[in-house]
């Protein structure tokens, strides 16, 4: 069983406006145990629709599709699956007496072009929409020899989507009698091709369960989908997958699900009781915006410094103002994690030494290497990083390499 959904929208294609509904009905499917093979977006034309109708109703079972309901003349939805079918739009006094009695309970008369939701294409039925005025639409398409598709219009309206997709359709969807489970696990530390070389034949396409690779700054996330005839089969073979993973890219990996490298080191601290205070230059403050965004990091989280460049060091922790190592991006790391630590009396300081900007489109740029550092009750941690990228990427990875040395100090103390 394969299904494909569609979305509809001018809004859509022109990219003024994102298309969540996709996300939300492919999540929801893949819940049921029904594979999602196609996403297609389009915009508002007739001639459009009905050609992405009869594409997707030949190659798949199931096709979900939302948006064009509407009363207006770019809602056309309706007309499309007519003309997919071959049929008329024919008038449902069911539909035009929901919505005129929802007009009257609003107290405002009823626009003509509103009569237009109330038209079904012949031999099609109406799915219930108690939040607005659009019903949806139930289409079978016969296949011959493939059996029947199921097309299914909903609102655009993410709301009136989402109701009317748990309560009216999900219901009566025949499954695929197979059920899909997803796990997450994430790792930091190496790029995107070392790790799926680390990982061998666990990322090709034929690996059962499958398992992808993604990157969003720097952190690397795998991505299992099992599929299989119990919800117990799938776990196994998640259970399976995650050992194989741990077993290729050892300490590389920091979590799993929801886990974030703030949220795994803020864990960590409040379980061994330990402190941590934060000093950064020029990242904006994200290092200590991630800490405090994790739940009980209060408990942790001793306080911070944003500073602009390494002259304010002096001003923020008293001393020497600009210190010696002027130039030197290591020895002010190691300098800052240092006199923070002592400030704050916590157990751990983490510091970002500069993020320098720099323009990753000019091909005579060098990347600029910055410095992080850890100072903990045993001394202090560095490691350097190269800054690929435009600012929020640069910023991103210098805190995430802070966090990754705290975490490294972490486990090594356990
Ligand atoms: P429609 O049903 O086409 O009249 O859409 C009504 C409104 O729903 C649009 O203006 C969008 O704001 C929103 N919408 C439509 N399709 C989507 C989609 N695929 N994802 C998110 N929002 C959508
Ligand atoms: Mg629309």
């Amino acid at each position: 069983m394969k299904a494909e959904v569609v979305a509809i929208g001018s809004e859509l294609t022109s990219g003024a406006k994102l298309d969540t509904n996709s996300q939300w009905l492919s999540l929801e499917l893949a819940n049921l145990g029904i594979p999602v093979a196609y996403h297609t977006t389009m915009a508002d034309s007739l001639e459009a629709m009905t050609e992405v109708f009869r594409i997707a109703s030949g190659r798949c079972d199931l096709v979900l599709i939302t948006g064009g309901l509407g009363p207006t003349l770019d809602d056309i939805t309706r007309d499309a699956l007519a003309a997919l079918a071959g049929v008329e739009l024919v008038l449902d006094d069911a539909c035009l007496a929901h919505i005129t009695d929802l007009f009257s309970r609003r107290n405002r008369p009823m626009p003509d072009r509103n009569r237009v939701q109330a038209m079904l294409p012949e031999g099609s039925r109406a799915i219930e929409n108690p939040r607005g005025t659009a019903p949806g639409i139930w289409m079978e398409r016969d296949r011959g020899p493939d059996g029947v598709c199921q097309l299914i219009a909903m609102p655009g309206v993410p709301s009136e989507m989402k109701r009317m997709f748990s309560h009216e359709v999900k219901p009566h969807l025949v499954g695929s009698g197979q059920v899909m489970r997803r796990a997450l696990v994430h790792c930091f530390g190496v790029g995107e091709s070392t790790a799926e070389e680390m990982l061998g034949k666990l990322t090709s396409r034929d690996h059962d369960p499958e398992v992808g690779i993604t990157v969003h700054e720097a952190t690397i996330t795998l991505r299992i989908n099992a599929s299989g005839s119990s919800e117990e089969e799938c776990v196994e073979k998640i259970r399976q997958a995650r050992h194989e993973i741990r077993e290729c890219l050892g300490t590389l990996v920091f979590g799993e699900g929801d886990d974030s490298l703030a949220s795994v080191v803020v864990d960590g601290l409040v379980q061994q009781n330990r402190s941590l205070a934060t000093a950064e230059i020029g990242t904006g403050g994200v290092l200590m915006s991630w800490l405090s965004d994790v739940d009980g990091s209060q408990e942790c989280l001793a306080g911070g410094h944003v500073l602009t460049d390494a002259d304010g060091i002096g001003r923020a922790f008293g001393g020497d103002g600009r210190i010696e190592s002027e130039g030197n991006s290591e020895a002010t790391a190691r300098d800052l994690a240092t006199r923070c630590r002592d400030h704050y009396g916590a157990d751990f300081a983490l510091s970002v030494a500069e993020c320098p900007g720099y323009d990753p489109d000019d091909p005579e740029a060098e990347a600029p290497t910055t410095w992080v550092a850890c100072a903990g009750p045993d001394g202090v941690r560095t490691k350097s990083l190269t800054l690929l990228g435009d600012v929020s990427f640069t910023r991103s990875r210098s805190a995430k390499t802070a966090l990754d040395l705290l975490r490294g100090m972490l486990t090594a103390e356990n």
